[in-house]
């Protein structure tokens, strides 16, 4: 079996200077789809379900289909990751159901809009690190609040997102923060506020340094060099997928998502982590609504989930290639959780603080 802990994942592309998209599972369709793209590029994967999968798919298929997947594909490393995990119960049963990784996003309260106190998300934050390490598991905290700097506002995802409007204050991690947050809760990775939002709808009109604020990352990075950070609602939303939708039937308004040099500008100051769910949404309902309009009589499921699989095989490739996961999975041996908790006993993985970016080179 070839289950990787994210802390182990993220240390290897930390190392080696690359990054790992994460990308959002539902269904078989969407797990083959990703594995036969890291096969063809011997890329290590994570794989990531939000709790609106978990409840959609089922936490029991959804475990039989990572135990499947990892059957399937031995040689590599698959990181089964909790996405935007809203309490410690939510993260206690996913590592209960084979995930080795989990998001405690204590940005927000446990009911999943409302903005929480710097305190609290410390609090249960370090709560879920104590009880994940124990079992070897690793932990993504978020510090900031995820949304957008042209308009204020978040984009649900799943019906996980702050509702009503935020000021920049809320919007953007603060770094000095970020470095009292890490040292306080010791999360293996950390998710920042810095413009990107979930959905299709990020920006509307190609992102500058107004919107989308990369020198955020650059300076926490600066004072947490050895910490791997993780950008959210990272989609590229590319314009190709948008016409195939259009051009189908679909009415997506104009939209701009994150441009993939700026996701490879990240990478250089310390981003490891890339979420991405709607570039692979969109990719399967393009490819749908192709077969639905060129053959209405069509109704065999497999006549349109084929070609949908195909479409998000295709955008999942492109980001192994351009984040450079590409060529590593052959050469990383996963360690099995109960090696990664005496690791975590013994202080070997503890957050390295007050180290700042020059002293480190
Ligand atoms: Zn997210």
């Amino acid at each position: 079996m070839a289950r990787i802990t994210l802390r182990q994942l993220l240390d290897h592309a930390a190392e080696h200077s690359y990054g790992v998209p994460a990308f959002n599972i539902n269904n078989m369709e969407q797990g083959l789809a990703i594995l036969e793209a890291a096969d063809a590029v011997d890329a290590p994967v994570i794989i990531q379900a939000s709790r609106g999968a978990r409840a959609y798919a089922n936490d029991i298929v959804l475990k039989g289909l990572i135990d499947s997947l990892c059957e399937m594909y031995p040689h590599i490393p698959i990181c089964m990751h909790q996405d935007h995990g809203n309490n410690e119960a939510t993260c206690a049963t996913a590592i209960q159901h084979g995930f080795t990784s989990v998001m405690m996003d204590g940005s927000l309260e446990a009911d999943g809009k409302t903005p929480a106190p710097y305190d609290y998300n410390v609090r249960v934050t370090k709560a879920v690190v104590d009880m994940a390490h124990w079992v070897g598991a690793s932990v993504e905290g978020e510090l900031g609040v995820l949304g957008s700097l042209e308009t204020g506002m978040g984009e649900k995802e799943d019906g996980h997102g702050f509702e009503g409007k935020l000021g920049h204050d809320q919007l953007l991690t603060d770094p000095g923060q970020a470095v009292d947050f890490v040292k306080a809760t010791q999360v293996d990775a950390l998710a920042i506020a810095m413009g990107t939002s979930h959905g299709a709808y990020k920006f509307t009109r190609r992102p500058d340094g107004d919107v989308l604020a990369m020198h955020v990352i650059e300076e926490i990075h600066q004072r947490l060099p050895n910490t791997h950070l993780v950008m959210h609602g990272s989609s590229s939303v590319p314009q190709d997928l948008q016409d195939v939708i259009n051009r189908h039937g679909g009415q997506m308004p104009q939209t701009w998502g994150v441009p993939v040099e700026e996701i490879q500008r990240g990478i250089k100051h310390g981003v490891r982590k890339i979420n991405i769910d709607t570039d692979n949404r969109m990719a399967m309902t393009g490819a749908i609504r192709k077969v639905f309009a060129e053959n209405p009589g069509e109704f065999d499921p497999r006549k349109y989930l084929k070609p949908a699989m195909d479409a998000m095989r295709t955008v999942c490739r492109q980001r192994f290639e351009e984040f450079g996961t590409a060529g590593w999975a052959g050469k990383i041996t996963p360690i099995p959780l109960s090696a990664m908790a005496r690791r975590y006993a013994s202080g070997e993985l503890a957050a390295k603080i007050g180290i700042t970016r020059q002293a480190a080179e």
